[in-house]
């Protein structure tokens, strides 16, 4: 199969299983047209952790990379009335277009957005006691992926779900001597993975209109 290939099955199964929705196509219309980069999960990725939050019942959320607010939409929408919602991003320009569009979502009263680099706010977020977490996507810059897991991990309870996205790359995880920075901050999330007896962890290759890539899917024991 092609990439081609993958995302017209991507395009199927996004227009049979996600009815089409005004917000989250205006906040992708809002973010582009601010120039922000596409590098958001697709929709049919946005709907999966969408049911997974549901599925663990999360009544809190923490998000690291927040972009224009797409994921953070998706996962947002799965809380309950009093839930909550944390979501990390460093670059001004991405937070000041996401906060416009969790505005046009009715959810800024329960998106709490942290400007700043997200292994500065962590520390934060620990100190005023904004965890556990029920749910954690890392999604940020890949070569600190250790760094947000262990902050993770911190904020953290026993059932806690810790997703992390682009975990792939194309394939190209696979390259002991790969000189890509990301690839290399993915490969030393493996091996802290694979060490880390307080999860049972997973990972999950993906194909569709974002090319090859996967998620880490882990479960704090
Ligand atoms: N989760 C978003 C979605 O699917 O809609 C996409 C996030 S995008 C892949 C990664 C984001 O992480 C970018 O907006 C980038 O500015 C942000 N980022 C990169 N390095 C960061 C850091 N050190 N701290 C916080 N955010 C960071």
């Amino acid at each position: 199969m092609t990439n081609h290939s993958w995302a017209v099955v991507d395009e199927y199964i996004a227009n049979a299983l996600i009815p089409a929705d005004a917000v989250l196509d205006a906040t992708l219309k809002a973010s582009v047209a601010a120039g922000l980069p596409e590098i958001q999960v697709s929709p049919a990725q946005g709907k999966f952790l969408h049911l997974l939050a549901r599925i663990a019942g999360a009544k809190s959320i923490l998000e690291v990379g927040t972009l224009g607010g797409y994921s953070t939409i998706w996962l947002a929408r799965a809380l309950p009335a009093n839930g909550r919602l944390v979501t990390l991003e460093a670059d001004a320009k991405h937070a000041e277009v996401a906060r416009a569009n969790f505005a046009r979502a009715g959810l800024d009263k329960v998106i709490d957005l942290r400007l700043g680099l997200a292994l500065e706010t962590l520390p934060k977020i620990e100190a005023e006691k904004l965890g556990p977490f029920d749910l954690v996507f890392i999604d940020a810059d890949k070569t600190n992926n250790v760094g947000y897991f262990d902050w993770a991990l911190k904020l953290a309870r026993r059932g806690t779900i810790i997703v992390v996205d682009n975990v792939v790359r194309q394939g190209a995880v696979v390259d002991a001597t790969s000189t890509d920075a990301a690839v290399r901050g993915v490969r030393r999330l493996y091996e802290r993975l694979s060490a880390e007896k307080r999860v049972s962890t997973t990972a999950l290759q993906t194909v569709g209109i974002k090319g090859y890539d996967g998620f880490v899917l882990a479960l704090v024991e």
